[in-house]
């Protein structure tokens, strides 16, 4: 998966231990009934064969009801034992294929989620499912550990005017007493982790790769015009992984489904990759936000992770490292050899520091934060392909898909398979890269110098200018159209304080976008001098330089603060709305701006507190009436129903948002005299947070 904060989350995952069990689990066909209350029921009718002779099977199944076992068609009264975790049959059962069936129900409190059934929205309806470090055993009787590979048939029953999205191809779809079943068929086994299905309204682009394979594109209806810039470079990604891995893609087909509130940035279940809605742009946000490198990330998964599929979490690398690695070599393909180094050296630079500083973790260290197993994990393979070559790479890696596939692989095997094909010993690579705690940076600079020239270039002005009070006007010579915009954008960042006002103006004025958005954003307050470029900036095709120039020129110039809201009046921004909720807060907080308006402007940034809207937009609306002191009671009302979201930086701010309030006299005063409106839910909520 791809976490949206990658520099904060620390992913555990369960060891597990190889069992000898005698069984092996074939096929699952199983029908699911998701339902508005919350709960989902069904029938699992799994095929497995026995080697030798067994007395048992277990599947994983929380909190679930059980009724009708069949074995083969023999019904089962007794042996039947759950602990509300793992489901127990005692069956004596001889070698050869046997098949159990059973029905099930749940509510299940985790895996599947349900957006916008409680609201009066029409049609915002969805459910999802997140089975990695959710565990899909909440609403499917199935397997935990990542090990028991099975082919997935779902079908989904579902009122008939939704649509499903699940794994494979959709085989049939059948109406009948009010329901529509959808069909889905694989072919080939996958873990359960990777078993997801979405209901919701959905509309779909279908497109192929060049090999054939059908790439399903689903948007929301009234999102078609965002369709091209969401998911552009979708085929030319597919294709040039398809070339360059050397593997043709594992499945049938290929589905991306974006949905409301997304756990993460994007989920790749098998060939059916799940995405947070705040990816779906329009043409503008694509400069500062776009969708590239996370599809390319999860479709890298459908070898990676999907394909070939880790023994436990002490060999995520495999999948993590794999599919970050790819996604890069995408954007590389895509964007050229510049944009790939400075991408790489914005990371490796921080992992520098980090190691540094004494927190450098190790690839092999199953407790490792994202940032190690997705970007430290890229960079050991960046290095490994510079060390072998990319030949014995590349074959490298087909003969680790191919022996491992539809199998599982620990780091050993992955390392095996590449020694052979360099014909090398490795053990030096695994040691300083995988196993060692330290980041070796200077390996990787002097990489980076003989790749790439602007980066070598860089690395001397930092030499020369990091000592100097100001810049000379040598160094500022970069700033000229032949140089890659990456090395004047990084000069910017980080020299900013030294470049002379005069030659700001200039940058500004000859710059290209994300030249002239780091000025934006890395000048402090604006002056004078530099007022007319600021001024022209709020018209730059980026919804974050518009954003950062709005703020920053109301700021300084009061008596030109109506101009600069009328420029910018009716432009929402990125999908988390940055320029119009950035905008109404202004607006409301400016006396002379509209003044008959104000009520509205009140209402409309207290409405997008609402369960209704992306949590990014609530969050940021939440911070903004927070800091002019305008949150209604509603707005309070949804901050306490926030404080409960499965999204868990969503939850955690919100949290600490309301013991922000609660510190202050009137928030204190505002809560208690809620408190008599609260329903005994949300008091419970309520009190809950601020005991903490
Ligand atoms: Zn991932």
């Amino acid at each position: 998966m791809r976490l949206v904060l990658v520099f904060l989350v620390v992913l555990t995952f369960k060891s597990y231990s190889q069992g000898e069990s005698p069984l092996d689990f074939t096929h699952l066909a199983a029908t699911i009934k998701p339902d508005s209350d919350r709960s989902v029921s069904g029938t699992v009718h799994y095929s497995f064969l026995v080697k030798g002779k067994a007395t048992s099977i277990a599947f994983d199944a929380v909190d679930m009801e059980f009724s009708n076992f069949y074995l083969g068609n023999t019904k089962l009264e007794k042996g039947i034992n759950y602990d509300g975790k793992v489901l127990q049959l005692a069956v004596d059962l001889a070698e050869g294929n046997h098949q159990i069936q059973f029905d099930f129900y749940a509510k299940p409190k985790q895996t599947v989620y349900f957006m916008g059934w409680g609201d009066k929205v029409k049609d915002n309806e969805q459910i999802w499912t997140q089975g990695q470090g959710k565990y899909t055993s909440h609403w499917l009787p199935s397997f935990d550990t990542m090990t028991e590979k099975f082919e997935f048939d779902l079908s989904v029953q579902v009122p008939p005017e939704y649509q499903v999205v699940a794994n494979g191809v959709l085989k049939r779809q059948n109406t009948t007493d009010e329901l529509t079943t959808w069909e889905f068929d694989m072919d080939r086994p996958m873990s359960s982790y990777l078993a997801a299905f979405v209901v919701g309204h959905f509309e779909k682009k279908v497109i192929h790769s060049s090999s054939g394979v059908p790439i399903e594109l689903y948007y929301t209806p009234g999102d078609s015009t965002k369709v091209e810039p969401t998911y552009r470079y979708t085929k030319a990604i597919f294709d040039f992984f398809e070339a360059e891995i050397g593997v043709p893609y594992p499945w049938q087909i290929y589905k991306q489904v974006p949905v409301q509130d997304f756990l993460y940035a994007g989920m790749e279940n098998t060939s059916c990759t799940v995405f947070s809605n705040q990816y779906v742009i329009d043409s503008t946000a694509f400069i500062d936000k776009n969708y590239v490198n996370i599809n390319a990330h999860e479709l890298a998964h459908q070898w990676f992770g999907n394909l070939v599929t880790e023994f436990s979490g002490d060999h995520h690398w495999l999948h993590e490292g794999f599919a970050t690695y790819y996604a890069y070599l995408a954007e590389k393909e895509l964007f050229g050899d510049t944009h790939f180094y400075w991408r790489l050296y914005q990371t490796a630079k921080t992992l520098a520091n980090l190691s540094e500083n004494g927190d450098g973790e190790a690839l092999t260290d199953p407790n490792a934060n994202s940032l190690t197993f997705y970007e430290k994990g890229a960079l050991a393979l960046v290095m490994l392909r510079e060390r072998v070559g990319d030949t014995a790479f590349r074959n490298g890696i087909k003969s680790y898909l191919k022996n491992y596939a539809f199998k599982n692989a620990m780091i050993a095997d992955f390392i095996r398979e590449m020694a052979i094909a360099a014909d090398e010993d490795l053990s030096d690579y695994r040691k300083e890269w995988l196993e060692s705690e330290k980041f070796p940076w200077e390996q990787v600079k002097s990489y980076f110098e003989k790749k790439e020239p602007s980066l070598k270039q860089f690395f001397e002005l930092k030499e020369v200018v990091g000592n100097a009070p100001e810049t000379t006007p040598e160094a500022l010579q970069l700033f000229n159209s032949e140089t890659p915009v990456p090395l004047k954008r990084q000069f910017i960042l980080e020299f900013h304080q030294k470049i002379p006002e005069a030659s700001l103006a200039d940058i500004i004025t000859t710059g290209e976008l994300e030249v002239r958005q780091a000025v934006a954003l890395t000048i402090p307050k604006v002056t004078k001098d530099l007022q007319d470029e600021f001024e022209a900036m709020l018209e730059d095709q980026s919804y974050v330089t518009q954003e950062t120039v709005l703020y920053k020129l109301w700021e300084v110039f009061p008596e030109n603060r109506m101009t600069y809201l009328d420029r910018l009046e009716g432009t929402t921004g990125l999908p988390n709305k940055n320029i119009r909720l950035l905008w109404l807060t202004l607006s409301l907080i400016t006396p002379e701006y509209q003044p008959d308006n104000k009520k509205e402007f009140y209402d409309a940034l207290n409405d997008y507190t609402a369960p209704r809207y992306n949590f990014e937009i609530r969050l940021q609306a939440f911070k903004y009436l927070f800091l002019i002191r305008a949150l209604s009671n509603t707005a309070l009302e949804n901050l306490i129903q926030a404080s409960e979201s499965p999204v868990w930086q969503f939850k955690k701010a919100s949290r600490k948002l309301l013991k922000t309030i609660n510190t202050t006299e009137e928030g204190k005063e505002q809560l208690r005299n809620l408190r008599q409106q609260l329903t005994t839910h949300q008091l419970g909520i309520l009190n809950k947070v601020l005991a903490k």
